[in-house]
C-alpha cells in the first residue's frame, strides 16, 4: 500500500454517467486484478474507493459512475491535475488453475473484471464474459474485452441491445455451463449469483472509511457469523462466504 500523488492523464465519458480516468501512478507494479484505490478529492473529507480496472506500464485506469457529490466532482477534473491515490488496497481475484471461467459483470462492477479476464487468459483458461446493464446507453467495455479476444455477451434489462435480462439470462441463452465464476456488480445480481453458483469469487461493495482495515466501517458478516472487513478481507470473497 502506497500513498501517491498521481497525475491525471485523461478523464473521458464512455457511457451515460460513466467516465474513464487514467493516471500516471508509481504503484502500478504492485496492483492485482480486483484491488482498488482510495481516491482523495480536494475539499472532500472521505476518500472514494474505486476499483483498478487496468494497468499499462505506469498508467493506472479507473472507471467511475457519477453517483453523488464526489464522483460528480471527479468529472470536472482535467488532465494534469494531481490526485492523492492510496493503493493498491484489498484482496484481488485469486488466479487459480482452471480450464474455463465465467466472468459476470454488472454496470460499474465490470471494470475490475477486465484485468481479471486478462490474468485468466494468460493462465491458459477459456474465458467467457457476460456484461449486464439496464439499457443500451449504459453499455461500455465491450470493445475492451474484444481487444483481449473475448466476445462478451451483452445483456440489458430492457432488451434494447443483446440478451434481454440479467447476466444469468445471458449465460443461459448462450448455453455456458461453466461452474467457476468471477463476478462484480450490484447486490441483487451478486445475491442471484451466490444462489446459483458455488465455485468462484465475487467482489463486494460497502461504504468504507480508511480502506485498509483499521476503522471497521465496512464490516459485513460471514456465514459463520464472524465479521469481515470488505476493504481488507475483501472486496473479493469466495462465493458463499459472506451473508448478502
Ligand atoms: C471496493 C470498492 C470498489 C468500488 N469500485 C468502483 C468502481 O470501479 N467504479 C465505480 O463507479 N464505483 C465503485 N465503487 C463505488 C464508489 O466508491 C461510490 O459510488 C462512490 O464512493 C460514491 O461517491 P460519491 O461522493 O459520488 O457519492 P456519495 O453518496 O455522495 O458519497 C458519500 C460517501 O459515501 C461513500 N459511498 C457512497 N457509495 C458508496 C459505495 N457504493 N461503496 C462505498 N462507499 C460509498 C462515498 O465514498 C462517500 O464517502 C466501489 C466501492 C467499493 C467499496
Amino acid at each position: 500500500m502506497k500513498l501517491s500523488n498521481a497525475k491525471i492523464l485523461s478523464n473521458t465519458p464512455i457511457a451515460k454517467d460513466v467516465y474513464k480516468m487514467e493516471f500516471e501512478c508509481d504503484f502500478t507494479d504492485q496492483a492485482k486484478p480486483g484491488q482498488f484505490v482510495q481516491v482523495g478529492l480536494p475539499g472532500f473529507e472521505m476518500r472514494r474507493p474505486i476499483s483498478i480496472s487496468w494497468i499499462d506500464g505506469n498508467v493506472l485506469r479507473i472507471v467511475y459512475k457519477v453517483m453523488g457529490k464526489g464522483t460528480d466532482f471527479m468529472t470536472t477534473l482535467t488532465p494534469g491535475t494531481e490526485l492523492s491515490l492510496l493503493g493498491p488496497l484489498g484482496t484481488g481475484f485469486p488466479i487459480v488453475k482452471r480450464d474455463e471461467v465465467l466472468i459476470l459483470g454488472g454496470g460499474v462492477g465490470t471494470p475490475p473484471l477486465l484485468m481479471a479476464a486478462k490474468a485468466y487468459l494468460d493462465a491458459g483458461a477459456k474465458v467467457n464474459v457476460a456484461l449486464g446493464f439496464n439499457t443500451k446507453d449504459e453499455v461500455f467495455y465491450a470493445s475492451e474485452f474484444e481487444q483481449l479476444g473475448i466476445t462478451p455477451i451483452i445483456c440489458t434489462m430492457d432488451g434494447s441491445v443483446g440478451v434481454k435480462g440479467t447476466v444469468l439470462d445471458g449465460a443461459k441463452a448462450y448455453n455456458i455451463d461453466c461452474p467457476f465464476v468471477l463476478a462484480c456488480g450490484p447486490l441483487p445480481m451478486l445475491r442471484a449469483i451466490q444462489n446459483t453458483y458455488t465455485e468462484g469469487y465475487i467482489s463486494l461493495e460497502s461504504r468504507m472509511g480508511c480502506g485498509f482495515g483499521v476503522c471497521q466501517g465496512c464490516v459485513l458478516v460471514d456465514k459463520s457469523g464472524m465479521p469481515v472487513r470488505v476493504c481488507k478481507n475483501g472486496p473479493v470473497f469466495p462465493i458463499g462466504k459472506v451473508v448478502l
